[in-house]
């Protein structure tokens, strides 16, 4: 579509013209147009219409993990497309590239989570996980099982179900009615899930959820090892081992929602490696196939499948068009070659530390920059008035956006996570990124 020579004012009136924008402000984009126009990729770096060259320094949307322009993804995919692009997976039927992916995913992920349902992007995968845990309790005759229990700060994408586990409220006012039976707890209330009463925060504990509302009325919890888009917020030591052990001590299924975390992000191949713990459920997408074509999947311990094969042989009513499609698994398996190859999740381990060293350098010359944190390739700080005393910068100031309109002006893509009066400035770039490139962010 574009070629040599761009009229890039008539590109800009057909994007105000025809384009919905995801995630934007639909006034906004009516007043000014799009923000950028990229034409191409190469590693960490996009260009836009202008040759105007920028850090893509949020890995796009976390997921471009091993970097623009792969010429080998390119192959892979261009190979598998020649071959069978896209044939279906119901009714039983199959093909090599889903059955090799299924495999891989089985010798990478912990304990026996050795089964794989595929979908095309992250929502997909949680609505499926909330599903598939749902129809599982009702088959074992624990139909009164179906609430499900989130983090506030949490996110886990823009489906309904997806949405209603979601705890960040901007998401959750979109639409006027979210799914019943989707309850919140507080964050990383690591004294309370290991029993503390008589803590002030007992009762919006996941513990205090849990016994208020009654065991039997729980199917799962939800949770991200690491929070991306509520601002990068890691949970204490300790914290994902105590949910593990209060979802045992309950009998109630525990969901890691790796979608940022999968693949490597946080320098563990997923992020509940940093911890030991084995979810029941883990749902992928984004760093699967690095985003050259979309995928996900919610993989489920081997004991669930084989309770569910056990319970019921009626049809599982559940399967998008695009479950396992040939061509993204093929991606994905190219996309893990590479990763693999390249040792880039021991990389992401490695940059944690030039992250900090970055972040330490920032606080020592704004006096505004605080609460700095990193893991693996994934690093946030926070902007106060008053650090010191913690005290917010006033909304209408709009710190955070502010601070990531500079950063597009010296070329550098960021994120600013706003939330209940915090201003977060998130990084993630992709799993690639040395040394050298983390101090070009920095400056
Ligand atoms: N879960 C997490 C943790 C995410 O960060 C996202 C997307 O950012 C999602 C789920 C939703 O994924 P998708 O946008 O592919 O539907």
């Amino acid at each position: 579509i574009i070629e040599e020579k761009v009229d890039i004012q008539k590109l800009k009136s057909l994007d105000k013209k025809y384009y919905l924008h995801p995630t934007t402000s639909i006034h906004q984009q009516q007043e000014n147009g799009p923000t950028v126009i990229f034409k191409e990729g190469q590693g960490i770096y996009l260009t836009d219409v202008y040759d105007d060259v920028y850090i893509d320094g949020l890995s796009s949307l976390w997921n471009v993990n091993i970097g623009h322009g792969r010429q080998e993804m390119v192959d892979a995919v261009s190979t598998q497309m020649g071959r069978l692009a896209y044939s279906s997976s119901f009714q039983g039927f199959s093909h090599d590239p889903v059955i090799c992916l299924s495999q891989k995913i089985a010798t990478m992920t912990p304990g026996d989570l050795n089964v794989s349902f595929f979908t095309s992007g992250g929502s997909e995968s949680n609505e499926t996980a909330f599903k598939l845990i749902r129809n599982y309790w009702k088959l074992k005759g624990e139909a009164e099982r179906t609430k499900i229990i989130g983090l506030n700060r949490g996110y886990h994408g823009i489906t309904m179900g997806a949405t209603s586990a979601t705890g960040i409220a901007q998401f959750q006012n979109m639409s006027t009615a979210n799914a019943p039976d989707f309850l919140h707890a507080k964050a990383f209330q690591l004294d309370c899930e290991l029993g503390d009463k008589s803590n002030p925060n007992y009762r919006e504990s996941i513990r205090g959820i849990i016994e208020k509302e009654g065991a039997d009325t729980i199917a799962a919890v939800i949770l991200e090892p690491v929070q991306g888009a509520g601002g990068i917020n890691i949970p204490p030591d300790g914290y994902l081992q105590a949910v593990r052990q209060l979802c045992d001590e309950y009998g109630i299924l525990m969901i890691a929602d790796e979608v940022i975390t999968g693949f490597g992000r946080t320098g563990e191949m997923f992020g509940v490696n940093n911890w030991g713990v084995v979810p029941d459920v883990l749902t992928v997408a984004k760093g699967i196939t690095s985003g050259y074509i979309q995928l996900g999947a919610v993989i489920i311990r081997e004991t669930i499948r084989d309770e569910l094969a056990e319970l019921s042989s009626d049809i599982f009513f559940h399967g998008f068009t695009y479950s396992g499609h040939p061509t993204a698994c093929a991606a994905a398996l190219k996309n893990i070659e590479i990763v693999e190859n390249e040792n880039l999740v021991v990389n992401a381990k490695n940059m944690e530390a030039e992250i900090l060293k970055g972040f330490k350098y920032l606080e020592s010359k704004h006096p505004t920059v605080s609460k700095i944190r990193a893991i693996g390739l994934m690093g946030a700080f926070e902007l106060f008035a008053d650090r010191a005393n913690e005290v917010p910068f006033e909304p209408s100031q709009m710190v955070a956006q502010k601070v990531v309109q500079e950063c597009m002006k010296r070329k550098l893509i960021v994120r600013p996570v706003i939330f209940e009066g915090s201003n977060i400035i998130t990084i993630a770039p992709p799993l690639i990124t040395n040394k050298e490139q983390i101090g070009t962010i920095i400056e």
